[in-house]
């Protein structure tokens, strides 16, 4: 499919946009389409202040696992590209160029954390065909010094525990996995194109196997969903089975742009659900606020302390990925 038919010349667009619109076709297979998007810089800054980490590093555009809660959305509405699908199926692949990221690093003080994967999965399937993650990766391997997270959903990110492990030699260096669920047919439903809950968990043991500390989130906690202590003790288990130490886990928040995709979600799958939804997010900042995520957070501590797991890594923990502020009504 092809989503840009003769999308050159893109009168009237600039900016990102234009060069979204203007980006050169790598490949398109059934369903997806993939471009590759120059960049003017691949280090952005943090304006939100609560982010555990300055800076972020995203090798691709857009998601091709299509999470129906994704937050990440509206970086497509950036380059004018409005049809929520299009975030799964339109997924740039950003031109790497060793020595401009070099330079753009050098920029950076030490001391200011950098977080990978934060609008994108970096290890989606274009990880496999264009490989920029791997090659941000080995150009880390020669900082010195600084703090570096790394998030993800696919068991792919097994593939660079060499290369964790050689940044971690100098710098600080944290694994994430996210694991929702270990329900398949729930996680296929949530997350539609990620890798099945048992591949993330083997990809923690390969991980675990290789000396690195590994961060599971349980995230996102999705009120009457996933979220009764059976499910995330599930979870935990399973990750501790595997090696993990460190295990955290936080309310939804979604987003207006992730409303698109998640309510039609809900509404085939869980309509019963539909009404108290609307009423806590349907509309507002998409944060839950008071003793709803009080619960959840005292849930996942008594589900840390079972298991025998801790919150977070010494140096650099990213325990918050996004800072629960603001937050609205809650569930009962
Ligand atoms: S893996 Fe992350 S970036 Fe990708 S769709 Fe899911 S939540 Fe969004």
């Amino acid at each position: 499919m092809v989503l840009f038919p003769e999308c050159k010349p893109s009168a009237g667009l600039v900016g990102i946009a234009r060069m979204a619109a203007e980006a050169d076709l790598l490949e398109a297979k059934r369903r997806v389409e993939y471009r590759e998007l120059e960049s003017k810089s691949l280090v952005s800054r943090v304006s939100n202040p609560w982010m555990p980490f300055r800076w972020t590093i995203n090798p691709y555009r857009g998601c091709e696992f299509g999470c129906k809660y994704c937050y990440a959305r509206y970086t497509h509405e950036f380059m004018e590209l409005r049809d929520t699908d299009q975030f799964e199926t339109l997924i740039f692949a950003k031109h790497f160029d060793a020595a401009a990221f070099r330079r753009e690093l050098a920029r950076i003080p030490r001391e200011d954390k950098i977080a990978i994967g934060t609008a994108t999965d970096p290890y989606q399937p274009a990880e496999r065909r264009y490989g920029v993650t791997r090659q941000i990766l080995e150009a880390l391997t020669t900082e010195r010094g600084r703090a570096f997270s790394i998030i993800s959903k696919s068991d792919l990110i097994a593939r660079d525990a060499d290369v964790f492990t050689e940044i971690a030699r100098y710098n600080t260096m944290h694994v994430m996995q996210t694991i929702t669920t270990v329900d398949t047919a729930l996680a296929r439903i949530l997350e539609p194109s990620a890798p099945r809950p048992e591949l993330r968990v083997e990809s923690v043991r390969r991980l675990a196997s290789a000396g690195l500390g590994v961060v599971v989130m349980n995230s996102p906690v999705l009120p009457l969903i996933n979220d009764s202590r059976q499910s995330l003790a599930a979870v935990a288990s399973a990750v501790r089975q595997a090696g993990a130490s460190y295990f955290t886990a936080q309310t939804l928040f979604l987003k207006e742009c992730a409303r698109k995709a998640f309510f039609p979600m809900l509404e085939a799958k869980f309509p019963h659900l539909v009404r108290k939804y609307r009423e806590r997010y349907g509309t507002g900042s998409g944060y839950l606020k008071g003793a709803y995520p009080e619960m959840i957070a005292e849930r996942v501590r008594s589900v840390r302390e079972e298991f025998g797991l801790t919150r977070k890594l010494q140096d650099a923990p990213p325990d918050v990925w996004i800072a629960e502020v603001d937050q609205l009504s809650l569930f009962g």
